[in-house]
């Protein structure tokens, strides 16, 4: 179909990545998820690919591409039958080394943007702590300055790529008394001594690792730190408009992947002597789920337009987050509906797409702070203002 956005150059794209994905992912997507891991060969594989360096300049090994193009690799990885997979290659690409990529030094680009980009090094991103998620202003990991190391002492939860990832962008305190206005970045080896990772068990996304990490007087030499001090806070929200269209992209993607396979059931199962199909309830459930992500995937792709024009959309990237998260839930709860008892059984993909699906509406930012986001900026005519450049 024609498409205002996607050009013949997109779509051949599409193709070689789906080609790639058949072979070197799709086949061992239920494997990766029984180990809850993804093996670090397959980020080498996809860094030989460029994949993990769509929107990075040559100079560093990427590939300089338009935005279209992690829109095309985005909805493809969505759709190879688990969360777990997209969740932790986007992590890396999209959100960890953007920071370095955007404020890091030269010497930080050479260390860890370089490699990640190459798939050498995974890269994992620390905001969350047991006791500050949502309020992001509250972290307590702290830095010390000492010489020329920074001394981190301080817990991490949630971290996607926590437990095998080979650095972290850290989030941590730098002026405890300003709080927003006293975070910095520093990008820390997750081998450094001090650290203690520690995997967690979830429900969903399984094949992405999730782990809590304790930094116990973590040195970290003073070059690390990424763009100036005490501005991390700042940097994180306007990298957060790019991890929730991330996500926005990726949850319609995988609806509509989950709707594709509804369908297909629909076409194989009987009752009382009829396909499932011919039920006008539930055809009426499909036509209804693609209308609603045909709206979906429109406002997303303005949103991505918005992105490669490079302005920093934060209601409209808000906006994405909150209804594609909100509204693949409801479409994949409606899916299952119609698999019956199988949508219920380990064996259908639906079963797993549900649970994946369930954390859309939390991580990343939750459907609550999408809100009051939008809300301050209806309402209260709060603007936010680009701090990158
Ligand atoms: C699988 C997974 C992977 C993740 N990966 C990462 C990662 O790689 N890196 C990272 O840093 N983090 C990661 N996270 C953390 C995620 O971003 C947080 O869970 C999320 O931001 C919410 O924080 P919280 O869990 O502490 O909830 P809380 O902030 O404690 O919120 C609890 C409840 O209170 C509500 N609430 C809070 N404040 C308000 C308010 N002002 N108004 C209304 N309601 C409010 C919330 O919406 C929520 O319903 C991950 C989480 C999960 C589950």
């Amino acid at each position: 179909m024609k498409s205002l956005y996607f050009k013949e150059e997109h779509n051949l794209f599409r193709d070689s990545v789906r080609k790639f994905l058949q072979k070197e992912v799709i086949p061992f997507i239920n494997a990766w998820e029984e180990e809850r891991r993804i093996p670090k060969e397959i980020f080498k594989k996809m860094g030989e690919q460029g994949y993990l360096g769509l929107n990075f300049p040559a100079e560093y090994g990427g590939v300089g591409a338009d935005f279209w193009y992690s829109v095309v690799f985005l909805e493809e990885i969505a759709k190879v039958g688990a969360g777990g997979f997209p969740t932790a290659v986007s992590v890396h690409q999209y959100m960890a080394i953007n920071h370095i990529f955007r404020a890091g030094s030269d010497f930080l680009k050479q260390k860890y943007l370089v490699p990640a980009i190459a798939g050498e090094k995974v890269a994992a991103l620390g905001i969350s702590e047991p006791g500050a998620g949502s309020d992001v202003a509250s972290i307590r990991t702290k830095a010390v300055k000492d010489g020329d190391f920074y001394i981190i002492n301080g817990a991490k939860t949630f971290i996607t790529n926590g437990t095998y990832g080979d650095f972290i962008t850290l989030a941590v305190s730098t002026n405890p008394e300003n709080k927003a206005g006293g975070i910095s970045l520093i990008v820390v080896d997750l081998d450094s001594e001090g650290i203690t990772r520690t995997k967690l068990k979830k429900m969903g996304w399984h094949s992405s690792d999730t782990a809590e990490i304790s930094f116990d007087n973590v040195r970290v030499p003073k070059e690390n730190l990424v763009g100036v001090e005490n501005f991390g806070f700042y940097y994180i929200m306007e990298s957060f408009q790019l991890e929730r269209l991330v996500a926005g992209i990726m949850a319609v993607a995988s609806s509509k992947w989950i709707l594709e396979e509804t369908i297909r059931y629909m076409h194989e199962r009987e009752a009382f002597g009829r396909k499932i199909a011919k039920y006008q309830t539930l055809r009426h459930t499909i036509a209804d789920l693609a209308t609603e992500l045909y709206a979906a995937e429109q406002m997303v792709y303005h949103t991505c337009w918005l992105q490669n024009e490079g302005e920093v959309a934060v209601k409209e990237c808000s906006m994405v987050k909150l209804h594609c998260s909100e509204l693949a839930n409801k479409v994949v709860d409606r899916c299952l509906q119609v698999f019956g008892g199988y949508g219920y059984m380990e064996d259908y993909l639906v079963c797993r797409a549900y649970r994946d699906a369930r954390v859309g509406t939390i991580a990343g930012g939750t459907s609550e702070i999408m809100r009051e986001i939008i809300a301050k900026m209806m309402i209260d005519d709060v603007e936010y203002k680009p701090v990158y450049s």
